[in-house]
């Protein structure tokens, strides 16, 4: 594609994960608008080293510093230059020549890059959403104070960023939240609470990575989705609301102070808002699947029950008590979530241990950066001595 826009250098942090390697289809399809500079990963070293070698980037980290040898025997000989560590990978995201982070990594390791990044006045295109559940209020104080601004990558929130585009903020009166309900959506409780991780990842509409499937199974994702736009979008948790669409059509909706009602609408497909963020809320022609509305026989919408998706109503404890409370809840559920895809505990077990950490971890009204990184380490292991 001819373009005169300059070609914007990316560092695309969880660069082997399921929004990551979307993210480098997209800068390999637009090679003009988006050139990869950072990759990182976790730990699948044969995973970064593949994508470093078709995406050539300046820089690959992984964070398990014991494969860093693999990393460089591989890529070393290419020019490419390796790094290792949770604070390699934060500086990554805030490399003097990237222009855009794209924050891919899953759970409270998305936390300090984004940190980082923003510090040092990059555009972020956000999927990383336990950024804003972990630390919130805090990201809401660096961004005042810094050129950085946030383009939401998941799709409900790339959906009401969408809706809003040329509205006046005031007459917004409420964001939907939609919801597919996840695999168990039609399971009577007694079913879900003998569900096993294998059930839980069967997702009736989105392909993801392991974590945010289980927490789209318990609902914890949709409590996460609405924090996240809490802190985006600055609205009041009274004017967020979560409905189930078991279609996945209807990304999410804006409702206004006239009674109307915008919505964002197309496939299942995180393409769509992976691109509309790196293009910093523009959009890239070139659709994957465009929706064909004469082929859809119906669209619906139902209350979520919180009495079989009890995780839901933690958005509501997280936002009323504020502090570190999601700080907390996060920390537990990654804990929980983790033990139950090694079918160590049981699906309302997830619940109950996020609870009950809660009830154990002291409550800092206002934390600072560094209160986050304790609490989110004494969580973690109550958590563990509940499993
Ligand atoms: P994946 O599990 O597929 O990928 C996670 C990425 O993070 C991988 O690159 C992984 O590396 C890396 N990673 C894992 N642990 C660490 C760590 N401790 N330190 C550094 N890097 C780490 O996740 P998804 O792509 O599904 O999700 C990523 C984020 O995007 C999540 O926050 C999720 O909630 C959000 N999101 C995802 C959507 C989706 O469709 N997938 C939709 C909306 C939001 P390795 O491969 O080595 O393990
Ligand atoms: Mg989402």
């Amino acid at each position: 594609m001819t373009t005169d826009k300059p070609i914007k250098n990316i560092a695309v942090i969880g660069a082997t994960g399921s929004i990551g390697t979307q993210t480098l289809d997209i800068a390999a399809r637009h090679p003009g608008l988006y050139r990869p500079v950072a990759l990182t990963a976790g730990s699948r070293v044969d995973e970064l080293v593949r994508l470093a070698r078709i995406h050539r980037p300046r820089l690959a980290v992984i964070a398990d510093e014991s494969r860093y040898r693999d990393l460089c025997r591989e890529l070393e000989p290419l020019g490419i230059e390796c790094a290792a560590g949770a604070d390699a990978i934060a500086e990554a995201a805030a490399l003097p020549e990237v222009d855009m982070t794209v924050t891919a990594t899953v759970g409270y390791s998305g936390l300090l890059p984004t940190v980082k990044a923003i510090e040092a006045g990059k555009e972020i295109a956000l999927a990383n959403k336990e950024t804003l559940v972990v630390a919130g209020a805090f990201i809401e104080q660096l961004l005042a104070e810094s050129p950085s601004k946030i383009y939401p990558v998941d799709s409900e929130h790339s959906a009401i960023y969408q809706c809003l585009k040329g509205e006046d903020p005031s007459a917004v009166s409420r964001l939907y939240i939609t919801a597919s309900g996840g695999p168990f959506r039609t399971w009577q409780r007694e079913r879900i609470a003998s569900a096993k991780a294998s059930d839980a990842l069967k997702h009736p509409n989105w392909s993801m990575g392991a974590k945010i499937t289980i927490d789209s199974a318990t609902m914890m994702n949709k409590a996460f989705e609405l924090i996240e736009a809490r802190w985006l979008f600055g609205i009041d948790a009274s004017r967020l609301s979560a409905v189930v669409h078991p279609q996945s059509i209807v990304h999410s909706m804006v409702e206004f102070s006239d009674g109307g009602i915008k919505a964002q609408l197309g496939v299942p497909d995180m393409h769509l808002p992976i691109a509309y963020a790196l293009g910093c809320a523009t959009r890239l022609p070139g659709a994957e699947r465009p929706l064909s509305l004469a082929d859809l026989s119906e669209l619906t919408f139902e209350k979520p029950d919180a009495e079989r998706f009890p995780c839901l109503t933690l958005a509501d404890v997280a936002l009323r008590r504020g502090g570190n409370s999601a700080c907390v809840i996060n920390a537990a559920n990654e804990i929980a979530v983790a033990a139950y895809l090694r079918d160590r505990i049981g699906f309302y077990d997830i619940y109950r241990i996020i609870c009950e950490t809660l009830d154990r971890c002291d409550f800092i009204a206002s934390p600072g950066l560094s209160d986050y990184i304790q609490t989110n380490q004494t969580a973690r292991e109550i958590a563990g001595s509940l499993l």
